[in-house]
C-alpha cells in the first residue's frame, strides 16, 4: 500500500473540490472533476462529508487486482482519506459510472469511519465483505438509477453485481 501511494504522487492537483492526483494524462482529470459534479448534485451528503475531504488518485491496479480502492490513514494531524481508482476503470468508464466508483468507495470510507472505526478491509471475512457490499452496491445501483443512468449503466453494475453474488434488491 505504501508503495502504491509514492507512485501516486508523481502528478499533483488541487482543485474546486478534493485533491485529485493522476497520472500523465491530463484529461483523465477532467472526467473525474465532471464525476464529482455528478456525486455533489445528486448525494450532497456524502460528497460533504467524505468526497470534498478525500483525496482522488488513479494509477495501474490491474496487478492488485481491484477496480478501485480506498483507505482512512490515521495520522498524528489527524485522518487522510483516500479514494483510488484503478487506470483501466478511469479509460472505460462514463462519467456517471466513475461517479459511482466514488459512491461505492465513499460509503466503505463512512463505514470505516463510523460503523468500525480502524478496521482492515483486509481483515474482514468473506461473510463481513458481503454483507457491507449489500449494502454498498444496492446503494450504487439506486444513486445510477436516481442519477438517469442508461440501461448499459445499469445492467454493468448488475452484472458485476451478480459476478460477486450480491443480492440485488
Ligand atoms: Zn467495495
Amino acid at each position: 500500500m505504501k508503495t502504491l501511494m509514492v507512485l501516486f504522487f508523481s502528478f499533483f492537483c488541487s482543485t474546486l473540490f478534493s485533491q485529485i492526483n493522476l497520472l500523465r494524462v491530463d484529461s483523465w482529470r477532467d472526467k473525474v472533476q465532471a464525476a464529482l459534479t455528478i456525486v455533489q448534485i445528486n448525494e450532497p451528503a456524502i460528497f460533504k462529508e467524505i468526497v470534498a475531504k478525500s483525496t482522488i488518485q488513479s494509477g495501474d491496479l490491474k496487478e492488485a487486482g481491484y477496480a478501485a480502492f480506498c483507505d482512512v490513514q490515521e495520522t498524528p494531524t489527524g485522518k487522510i482519506l483516500w479514494i483510488m481508482i484503478g487506470l483501466d476503470e478511469l479509460n472505460k468508464s462514463s462519467q456517471l459510472e466513475i461517479a459511482s466508483i466514488i459512491v461505492h468507495e465513499s460509503l466503505h470510507i463512512q463505514n470505516r469511519l463510523h460503523d468500525q472505526p480502524g478496521r482492515n478491509w483486509g481483515n474482514f471475512t468473506y461473510k463481513e465483505k458481503q454483507r457491507e457490499h449489500t449494502q454498498i452496491y444496492n446503494y450504487e445501483l439506486a444513486f445510477l438509477k436516481n442519477a438517469q443512468a442508461s440501461n448499459d449503466e445499469i445492467a454493468g453494475l448488475k452484472r458485476l453485481m451478480r459476478k460477486e453474488k450480491i443480492p440485488i434488491f
